[in-house]
């Protein structure tokens, strides 16, 4: 079983936030200057949002251009699905696909509310594949080893 907390060993902890006040043109330099797909929305200590390329993209085909100079909290989605270190990937991996969206912040514990770290779909998979090959080696070579 493979847990959220083993692919943030990998990938590194930590995640780019930003203020709900700030534009949406500095969200695209925080995103684009990282190379990442969502920044959560942070006001002093408090999570209040989550915003990805994907509501920069509805709302560009919403409001156009004219996006860039209004805050991100303006497209953000406000209840944002977080996750644990110790959850294990798979059902992780399939809240993401039955809701459709592709980042899942991990929160440190369940009570502080301060975040360990961010999850893609794309760490997921990678690591449920490492998984999914690790089993069928396992299997081959027991198969192998014959009765
Ligand atoms: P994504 O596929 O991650 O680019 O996101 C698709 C939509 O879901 C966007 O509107 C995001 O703001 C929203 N979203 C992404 N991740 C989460 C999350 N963990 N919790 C709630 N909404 C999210």
């Amino acid at each position: 079983m493979t847990r959220i907390s083993d692919v943030l060993r990998v990938k590194g902890l930590g995640v780019s936030t930003i203020d709900p006040d700030a534009l949406v043109r500095e969200l695209l330099l925080v995103l684009a200057a990282h190379n990442i797909g969502a920044a959560v929305v942070v006001s002093g200590t408090d999570v209040v949002g989550i915003v990805t390329e994907r509501d920069v993209v509805r709302g560009l085909h919403r409001v156009g251009p004219a996006l860039l100079e209004q805050p991100s909290s303006s497209i953000m989605s406000t209840e944002v699905v977080t996750c644990l270190p110790e959850d294990d990937v798979v059902p992780v991996l399939r809240t993401m696909t039955e809701r459709r969206f592709r980042h899942m912040p991990v929160l440190d514990d369940g009570t502080s509310g301060r975040m360990a770290g961010i999850v893609s779909i794309g760490d997921l998979v990678k690591a449920r594949i490492g998984e999914l090959e690790d089993e069928q080696a396992h299997l081959q070579s027991y198969l192998a080893a014959g009765p």
